[in-house]
């Protein structure tokens, strides 16, 4: 078996306690409901009661994009009666190739009223609510406390811990998924009767050593498996059928198409949920992952050290001598260059310092900042000192300077 992704301790684990979370009222449904849901009502383990039970649950989906996509799309033809979206970001074309939610006429628009939309137009018996904010400490509580299930389908590590701790403090089952390139991990994490997220990674990676989806890439289906996994897992959850995820980490490889199944036992001294709890409340997540969450890539690292593509192709116009260091990867460059700049991927740079001069004026650049950022910080780490990042990267570049480059 593999070992698990990430970090922590995975453990053997005992038998887990079944939860009721039905609704003690269930709603009627109309003729027009029970048409619609027909295919659901012949399956004796639905039916009618089930569908009812449907209508009466309430989901939080904590992220409209590539998890969050299927996740929605399913749980609301499936006729859960509310659903909850949070977002903060507007539709990116970049988005389109998995976040099927959205769509080409919507590039452009809010992401949570671009999903909304969609929803209504599937279902509309539904209630679909729409946040249009980043889901922080500050928020999280009162935009979850009308939910039954929230669902992870953020794509960074402070809003994973900040969903595992409101969900344990506010005892609500978190349906989490992730994903990497090839590869995803489900589980359901409700600390009343198994281990939370927390139980199984203590503590966040050092920043940067995870890329996100931005930076690494992501197969567009994957998402796709790895949401609809979370959207049964929720369904099974609602209905109170099955053996859901409590207590069972899933690793998918869509390479070898191999599912795999890691038991995980609650962690008595978890922080969040072990018998002597420190997390008595939501905390600042940017602080203890060491990140900002939803702050999206600007491509700065800040003003001491960026270089505008302005200001860059001013000092190469005027002949200053600048040492250009891309850290892209190499297929990477066939998108975008500029003439002239050294290759040395990111994952490479610490052995590879020799082959740069301390003394030369460097300028670093990826694609958009974020990985030239942090190879700043290991040429900083063995003590260059005349360092630049192209803020921005060739993205900025692209948009600002040459537009005969695409932006990717
Ligand atoms: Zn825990």
């Amino acid at each position: 078996m593999r070992s698990v992704k990430c970090f922590g301790h995975i453990r053997a684990i005992p038998g887990v306690k079944k939860i009721d979370y039905t609704h003690p009222m269930l709603p009627t449904l109309s003729h027009e409901e029970i048409l619609r849901y027909s295919r659901h009502l012949l399956i004796p383990d639905v039916g009618l009661e089930g569908q009812r039970k449907l209508k009466a649950a309430s989901a939080l989906i904590v992220g409209t994009g590539g998890l969050g996509s299927p996740v929605a799309l399913y749980l609301a033809a499936a006729g859960v009666g509310h659903i909850g979206l949070v977002d903060f970001d507007v539709v990116d074309r970049t988005n389109l190739q998995r976040q099927v939610i959205h769509g080409t006429s919507t590039v452009g628009k809010l992401k949570v009223e671009s999903a909304r939309n969609r929803l209504l137009d599937l279902n509309p018996d539904i209630q679909v609510d729409a946040y249009n904010q980043a889901f922080t400490s500050a928020n999280a509580r009162e935009i979850a406390e009308t939910y039954d299930l929230i669902i992870d389908g953020s794509d960074n590590f402070p809003t994973r811990y900040l969903t595992n701790d409101l969900c344990v403090l506010t005892g609500k089952p978190n349906v989490y998924g992730s994903v990497y390139r090839f590869e995803g991990q489900v589980s359901v994490f409700d600390a009343r009767s198994g281990p939370c997220y927390r139980c199984l990674f203590p503590n966040p990676p050092p920043p940067g050593l995870v890329p996100t989806c931005a930076e690494s890439g992501v197969l567009g289906i994957l998402p796709g498996t790895i949401g609809t996994l979370q959207a049964t897992e929720a369904i099974k959850l609602i209905l109170g059928i099955g053996e859901p995820l409590i207590g069972r980490l899933l690793l998918y490889n869509a390479q070898d198409m191999s599912f795999e199944f890691v038991r995980l036992r609650k962690n008595s001294d978890c922080l969040a949920c072990g018998t002597n709890p420190t997390v008595t409340e939501l905390i600042d997540y940017d602080q203890f992952c060491g990140v900002p969450g939803h702050a999206v890539e600007n491509g700065s690292a800040g003003v001491e050290w960026d270089i505008t593509p302005h200001q860059l192709n001013e000092q190469l116009t005027a002949g200053t001598q600048l040492k250009l260091v891309d850290v892209r990867e190499p297929h990477e460059l066939e998108i975008s260059h500029i003439d002239g700049a050294q290759v040395i991927p990111l994952g490479e740079l610490a052995s590879r310092t020799s082959e740069l001069d301390p003394t030369d004026e460097i300028v670093l650049i990826c694609k958009a900042g974020v990985r030239s950022t942090r190879a700043l910080h290991i040429l900083l780490g063995v003590g260059f000192r005349k360092l630049h990042n192209l803020q921005g990267g060739l993205n900025a570049w692209a948009k600002d300077i040459d537009p005969n480059q695409p932006i990717y």
